[in-house]
């Protein structure tokens, strides 16, 4: 194919924007400045250790160590998206409250998620690292935003993405159409759809969860990794193949591009921690992402995006990718005899929540 017939991002969302003919264009403008943000990081990932400056030294909100590609890039998502009159306020990972518009700028409807550097610790073995994001509308409009207004299921979100640095900087979107993937032409500086419609077939044979919490695991979840496991001569019938990169965006493109399931489920480690990616600029744009190319994101019990938000940095278990294996998680949580899991009490579908 010629490179040149390919369509651009740009075009993409123009086009996308026709099929809602009274749409003002803030939406676009604000998916372009988010993947101007990612370019821009794409390149101070691709510096490696000539960029300097590796050790932020500094605690982030999680008490994870910064790295300085952390700091870099949360600097980066917010500079290139607040002046754009589109936001009412934005929230990221490295920052422990939400960011609010500079009053020298207009403020929007959107409210705006990120972790602006997944996977940081995967940069100095110069292992594929990315950005997430997730687009809300903000529910008091143009005010001065509150964590509370961030607080919204993952099923409301607008649109989610991410961008992937790895041999190939690539941008993978929804904007509620399907999930498309975009290639960064480094010479055009234009991200190029290259994976339109990206689809996950229903059933798979590869699985992705880090084997070494497995004394934590629960037993619904110790039972299914057991079966895979068996491969060939155990109830599954089948033998599995396993991966483990190790951080989150690698995981879902994997998935995304060739299938396969992912979990990151609740352990009994940290009772008071339920699950270790954070719901709201992790857990949901990823999800998001997984449904809308016709996968399943769950919590391990219940469909991920009906979750209710407590908290801007909640934590909460993962499972996404193929349909018929998140199925069989879900139900293997549902046979388990209460016992089996802790503090149902303080966990997302406890007491204090209507039963899914
Ligand atoms: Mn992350
Ligand atoms: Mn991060």
């Amino acid at each position: 194919m010629n490179p040149s017939c390919r369509t651009t991002l740009t075009q993409f969302l123009i086009e996308e924007r026709r099929r809602f003919p009274h749409a003002s264009g803030d939406f676009n403008s604000l998916v372009l400045n988010v993947a101007l943000a990612c370019k821009s990081i794409a390149r101070q990932v691709a510096l490696g250790a000539l960029g300097g400056g590796a050790d932020g030294g500094a605690v982030n909100v999680q008490g994870e160590t910064q790295h300085g590609l952390d700091v870099a890039g949360n600097r980066t998502f917010l500079e290139f998206n607040e002046w754009g009159g589109n936001l009412a306020g934005m929230a990221s990972e490295e920052m422990a409250e939400p960011y609010q518009i500079p009053p020298c700028y207009p403020k929007g409807n959107y409210l705006l998620l990120f972790d602006p550097l997944d996977g940081s610790s995967n940069i100095d073995v110069n292992v594929a690292v990315g950005s997430i994001f997730s687009v809300l509308r903000a529910p008091g409009g143009a005010a001065a935003v509150a964590a509370a207004d961030f607080l919204q299921a993952g099923a409301t979100q607008v649109a989610a993405g991410y961008a992937i640095y790895g041999p190939a900087t690539m941008l993978v979107l929804s904007v509620g159409n399907g999930v498309h993937g975009f290639t960064l032409d480094q010479a055009l500086g234009e991200f190029m759809l290259t994976h339109p419609a990206l689809a996950i077939p229903a059933a798979t044979r590869e699985f992705a969860i880090n084997a070494s919490n497995s004394r934590f695991w629960e037993t619904p979840v110790k039972r299914y990794v057991d079966e895979c496991l068996a491969g060939r001569s155990g109830v599954r019938g089948k033998d599995f193949n396993m991966r483990w990169i190790a951080s989150l965006v690698a995981e879902a493109h994997r998935i995304l591009m060739r299938g396969g399931v992912f979990l990151y489920p609740c352990d009994s480690r940290n009772p008071d921690v339920q699950g270790r990616l954070r719901l709201l600029y992790e857990a949901n744009p990823v999800g998001f992402l997984v449904e809308q190319a016709g996968g399943r994101a769950s919590t391990g019990r219940r469909p991920l995006l009906d979750v209710a938000p407590s908290a801007l940095h909640q934590r909460i278990g993962l499972v996404f990718g193929a349909r018929e294996e998140v199925d069989r998680i879900e139900r293997y949580h549902h046979d388990a005899h209460p016992a089996d899991l802790p503090s149902p009490l303080f966990h997302e579908h406890g007491l204090f929540r209507a039963p899914a």
